[in-house]
C-alpha cells in the first residue's frame, strides 16, 4: 500500500497552499472541454519550488546538476526517519537530535526529517518551522547520506540569508524534498521505502514529485 507524501497542487482558497515569498504561485486554466471540445485540457503554471518538490544541486550551485540529469537511482531508496516532531516553532534540529539513527546512515538511504509540521500546510505559523542547524546536514553528508526531506518549506531557518543547510546539503550533489507531507505516517512502516521522482524538466534547478513510500517488510509494524 503506498503512502502518499504529497500535498495537492490547488488553486482553491478554502485549502490555500504554503508558498515561499515570492515564488510563482499555481494556476490551472481549462483550455478544452467536454461539452465543447471533446476533452478536457488544462494549461498549468507554477514555479520549480511550488508544492512538493525536489531542489537540484543546480537550485545553489551554479555547475551543479539539475533534474532532469540527476540520477534517479538515488531519488528511490531505504527511508531513515528522524523523529523530531517535539521540536517547537523556529527550533534548531541538532545532530544531537539526529545520531539515534546514525547507525542507519549511510550512501543510498534517504532521510526524513519529521517534525510534524505538514499539518500547518496552508497556515500563518508553516513558515515558523523547525529546522536543521547547518553542522547536523555536514554529519549527514559524512555518512554519506545525498538525499534529505523535509515536511517544511526548507530544512533553513526561514530567517537565515545564507542557506547553509541547502549549500551543504546540494554542495555535496545531494537533493533536498521540501513540502512532504504526513512523514509520520512513514514511521509505522517495516523496511520502508521511498519515491520522490521529479518530472523531467530540461536544465531545471527544481521540480513537482509525487512522493510516495511503502513497506517492504510485509506486516506494518
Ligand atoms: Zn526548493
Amino acid at each position: 500500500m503506498m503512502i502518499d507524501l504529497t500535498h495537492t497542487l490547488t488553486t482553491s482558497t478554502e485549502t490555500p497552499m504554503s508558498i515561499w515569498p515570492g515564488h510563482p504561485k499555481l494556476e490551472m486554466r481549462k483550455v478544452a472541454s467536454i461539452p465543447e471540445q471533446n476533452a478536457n485540457v488544462t494549461a498549468i503554471s507554477l514555479g520549480s519550488h511550488t508544492g512538493t518538490h525536489i531542489d537540484a544541486p543546480n537550485h545553489f550551485i551554479a555547475d551543479g546538476l539539475t533534474v532532469d540529469k540527476y540520477d534517479l537511482n538515488k531519488l528511490v531508496g531505504r527511508a531513515v526517519v528522524v523523529d523530531v516532531r517535539g521540536k517547537k516553532e523556529r527550533e534548531m534540529i541538532t545532530w544531537e537530535d539526529m545520531e539515534k539513527w546514525e547507525g542507519e546512515m549511510r550512501e543510498g538511504v534517504i532521510v526524513l526529517v519529521c517534525t510534524g509540521w505538514s499539518q500547518y500546510w496552508g497556515k500563518e505559523n508553516y513558515g515558523q518551522h523547525p529546522f536543521m542547524d547547518f553542522n547536523a546536514a555536514e554529519k549527514l553528508m559524512g555518512k554519506g547520506v545525498r538525499v534529505v526531506g523535509c515536511d517544511t518549506l526548507s530544512p533553513d531557518d526561514i530567517c537565515s540569508p545564507t542557506s547553509q543547510v541547502h549549500k551543504v546539503i546540494l554542495g555535496a550533489g545531494g537533493v533536498i524534498a521540501e513540502n512532504l507531507k504526513g512523514i509520520e505516517e512513514v514511521l509505522g512502516l517495516k523496511d520502508p521505502f521511498v519515491s520522490l521522482l521529479p518530472l523531467k524538466l530540461d536544465n531545471c534547478d527544481g521540480s513537482p514529485i509525487r512522493a510516495i513510500a511503502w513497506s517492504t517488510g510485509g506486516e506494518s509494524v
